[in-house]
């Protein structure tokens, strides 16, 4: 966190609104997307519990970068699984765009999480036997879109991300950071409002990680909202903003 202390974070967020002048434009008149209150998350193991998250508040805006910091076991991945609606707290409310998602049925929080939510993960979770094409066509196949616009959807996303030389190959026919970008494509393909992703570069080299940074941010200059967790200071400084996690409180917001 000490980077992102002496002002590191302020920097390089200055540095990206003076770059691209839609950034600009998108944080002028910013939105709330998502309110936590209160939010416990209480696991029960034989005679104890466990409290991944203790008393969370937390909002997030439209356009936002927001990096999770903090060490192994502080409550990342839980937090992240509950904005992702993998989840569901213990106790406390969650907001998105304004819906109470405490209040929603399983179905319609399928539906949220399938229209607005894009996951990244540190292994990928790439179907090994699905091409990069077929794995960025899988969200859309779930949400019933046709086949033709699965594949020209699937086309662009890859293109997007770099892999347009790569659509037939399969995840264990690319490279880590390959596979990581199809991961990405498949997580925005269905243009979800928000895209988390957990240690998305834990599983890779120094420069897959530079690529996979570089693409989140610019995706986050055009506007995608992003939340990324991570133990990393340095990928943490790549955010706009931060909070850091201590054995499931948030201790410290930037
Ligand atoms: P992080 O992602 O920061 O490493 P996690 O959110 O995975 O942390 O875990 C937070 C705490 O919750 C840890 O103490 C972990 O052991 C505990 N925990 C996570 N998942 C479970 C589970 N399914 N059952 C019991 N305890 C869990
Ligand atoms: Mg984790």
């Amino acid at each position: 966190m000490s980077s992102i202390r002496s002002g590191t974070y302020r920097a390089a967020g200055e540095k990206s609104e003076i770059r691209n002048p839609k950034s600009e434009i998108l944080s002028f008149g910013r939105q709330r997307m998502i309110a936590l209150r209160d939010l416990w998350r209480t696991y029960h193991v034989g005679d104890s519990d466990v409290h991944a998250l203790r008393d969370v508040a937390l909002e997030i805006e439209r356009g936002d970068y927001l990096a999770v910091m903090g060490p192994s076991g502080s409550g990342k991945s839980t937090l992240l699984n509950i904005l992702g609606c993998l989840d569901r707290p213990t106790s406390g409310s969650y907001s998105f765009g304004g819906r109470d998602v405490g209040l929603l049925s399983d179905a319609e929080r399928t539906r949220l999480r399938q229209s607005e939510i894009g996951f990244v993960f540190q292994f990928f979770h790439l179907l090994p036997r699905l091409t990069a094409q077929g794995n960025v066509e899988l969200p859309m196949l779930f949400a019933g879109v046709s086949r033709t616009e699965r594949r020209q959807r699937a086309a662009r996303a890859l293109g997007a991300v770099g892999l347009s030389d790569r659509v037939h190959h399969r995840p264990d026919q690319l490279s880590g950071g390959q596979r990581q970008r199809v991961a990405i494509a498949r997580a925005v393909v269905m243009e979800p409002g928000l895209l988390l992703a957990d240690e998305p570069t834990g599983n890779l080299d120094r420069a897959a990680a530079v690529e996979v940074m570089e693409l989140l941010g610019s995706m986050n200059a055009d506007g995608q909202t992003v939340v990324l967790v991570t133990h990393d200071p340095e990928v943490g400084s790549k955010a706009r903003s931060a909070v850091r996690m201590d054995d499931g409180e948030i201790v410290e917001k930037r």
